[in-house]
C-alpha cells in the first residue's frame, strides 16, 4: 500500500513515471529518492535528502519505521510484491537501498524501471560473503584473510587443515554484527561450530591477530569521481559497532586507495564502507564492504563537512560529490538498548550532538541512536 503524506503529491508520481530510467545529467531538487529499506540509515539518508530539496519514498515492510517518520512517502508491502516494487520504482527518479540483503529480484526489478545505485551486480557480490572475498581478491587485487567454502563438516575439517587454527567460520550470507560466526580454536570445536551454521553454507577464514580495526567511508559518482573521508577507527563490544573515532591516528591514505581500487572494479555509484583488519606491520586486509552508508561514518554528520548521507545523496543523483574534510576529529558512540535512557544527560553534555532514531520499542542489542562528540 502506498501512503502519501499529501494526496497532491499524485500529480508528481504520474510526472515521474514518464520519465527515462538512466539519469543522464543531474537531477535537480524535487526530484523523488527511493529507498528500499526503512530503518535508520533510510531516515538519514532522508533528511540529509531533504536539506537538497529532494523527497524520499521509503519501502519498507513495516508501516512508519524510522525512515518513514520524515519522509514524504511510504510503501508498506513485501519485498517479494513485484507489482509493489515496480511501482515505487515507477513512482521514483532514482533508486537506492539502505541494506545489503534486498532480494536480488527486488532489486532487479527496481533497476530495470530506474536507475538503482549502487547496480544489482554490487548487491549480488556483497550478498555472499564468498563472492564477496573472492571478488575483492581476484578481480579488485586487494588482499583479504586467507578463505575456503565450507558445506560440510567435511570440508570443514579440510579446510582447517589448509588454513590452521584459530579460524573463524561464518555463513555465506545474512550474517551481520557477528551472528552466525563462530571461532574455532582446537579440532574439538569443529562439530559444534558446525552445528551453529545449521546446514546452511559457511566460508572458514583465517583467524587474523590484528592490530586494530579500520574503515573508510567513500563515494565514487556515475562519472568517476571519488571522494573519501579520513581513516576511522572502530572499536567494536560483542560484535556490534561501540565507538568510531575520526580521523584515525597514522592514517597514510593506503585504506582509501584500496577502497577506491574495489568500487571501481564494481562500477559503483553512492556511498560504500570498506573494513579493514590492520596488523602489526601495517598491512591492510579486507574484512567486508558495506554497499551502503555505514555506521562507522556517522560521525561525519557533526565534523563540519559534507556528511556521509549526503554524499551518497550528491554521487546517486549525479552532484559534485564536495567537500569530505573534517573540521574537528569526533568520536562517535552507539546508543544501544537501554543506553538511550540517558538521552537527558546527553543532550546537556558539551560539544556533544545526539541522535535518536524514533524507534518504538527499546530492545537488547538494537541501535536506538548515537552520539558525536568533538573531541581534542
Ligand atoms: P564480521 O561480521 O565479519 O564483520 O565480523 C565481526 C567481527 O568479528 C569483526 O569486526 C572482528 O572483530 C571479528 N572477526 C571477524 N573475522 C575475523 C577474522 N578472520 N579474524 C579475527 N577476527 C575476526
Amino acid at each position: 500500500m502506498i501512503q502519501e503524506a499529501n494526496p497532491k503529491s499524485r500529480k508528481h508520481l504520474t510526472k515521474s513515471k514518464l520519465m527515462v530510467s538512466a539519469i543522464q545529467k543531474p537531477l535537480p531538487p524535487g526530484s523523488t529518492i527511493g529507498i528500499l529499506g526503512g530503518g535508520q540509515l533510510g531516515r538519514m539518508l532522508s533528511l540529509a535528502a531533504s536539506r537538497l530539496g529532494f523527497q524520499c519514498h521509503i519501502y519498507d515492510p513495516e508501516w512508519a519505521g524510522p525512515a518513514a517518520k520524515v519522509s514524504r512517502f511510504e510503501s508498506n508491502t513485501s519485498y517479494e510484491n513485484i507489482e509493489a516494487v515496480l511501482s515505487f520504482a515507477q513512482a521514483c527518479d532514482v533508486v537506492t537501498y539502505e541494506f545489503e540483503n534486498v532480494p536480488s529480484l527486488t532489486a532487479k526489478t527496481a533497476a530495470n524501471a530506474r536507475s538503482l545505485h549502487p547496480n544489482a551486480n554490487v548487491l549480488n557480490i556483497a550478498q555472499d560473503r564468498f563472492s564477496e572475498k573472492t571478488f575483492i581478491r581476484d578481480k579488485a587485487k586487494v588482499p583479504v584473510a586467507a578463505f575456503e567454502p565450507v558445506n560440510s563438516v567435511h570440508d570443514l575439517k579440510r579446510a582447517t587443515k589448509k588454513l590452521g587454527l584459530p579460524a573463524v567460520l561464518k555463513t555465506r550470507r545474512f550474517g551481520y554484527d557477528g551472528k552466525g560466526q563462530s571461532i574455532i580454536k582446537s579440532e574439538n570445536d569443529i562439530p559444534v561450530a558446525w552445528d551453529v551454521m545449521k546446514g546452511a553454507p559457511a566460508i572458514l577464514e583465517a583467524f587474523i591477530p590484528f592490530k586494530r580495526e579500520v574503515s573508510v567511508i567513500a563515494a565514487r559518482s556515475f562519472t568517476g569521481e571519488t571522494a573519501a573521508y579520513p581513516l576511522i577507527e572502530n572499536v567494536h563490544q560483542n560484535h556490534i559497532l561501540h565507538k568510531s573515532l575520526a580521523p584515525a591516528e597514522n592514517d597514510d591514505g593506503r585504506a582509501q586507495g584500496l577502497a577506491v581500487q574495489i568500487m571501481s572494479a564494481l562500477d559503483y555509484v553512492g556511498v560504500m564502507a570498506t573494513e579493514f583488519f590492520e596488523l602489526e606491520d601495517g598491512t591492510l586486509l579486507v574484512n567486508e564492504i558495506a554497499p551502503r552508508v555505514h555506521n562507522s561514518g556517522h560521525w561525519t554528520q557533526d565534523a563540519g563537512c559534507i556528511d556521509q548521507f549526503e554524499l551518497h545523496i550528491r554521487a546517486i543523483c549525479g552532484w559534485p560529490l564536495g567537500d569530505t574534510s573534517p573540521k574537528s576529529k569526533m568520536e562517535m558512540t552507539n546508543l544501544i538498548g537501554e543506553d538511550i535512557s540517558h538521552w537527558e544527560s546527553l543532550a546537556q553534555e558539551p560539544k556533544t550532538f545526539l541522535h535518536l532514531y524514533g524507534k518504538r520499542d527499546i530492545k537488547p542489542g538494537r541501535k536506538m541512536g548515537h552520539v558525536n562528540r568533538i573531541i581534542g
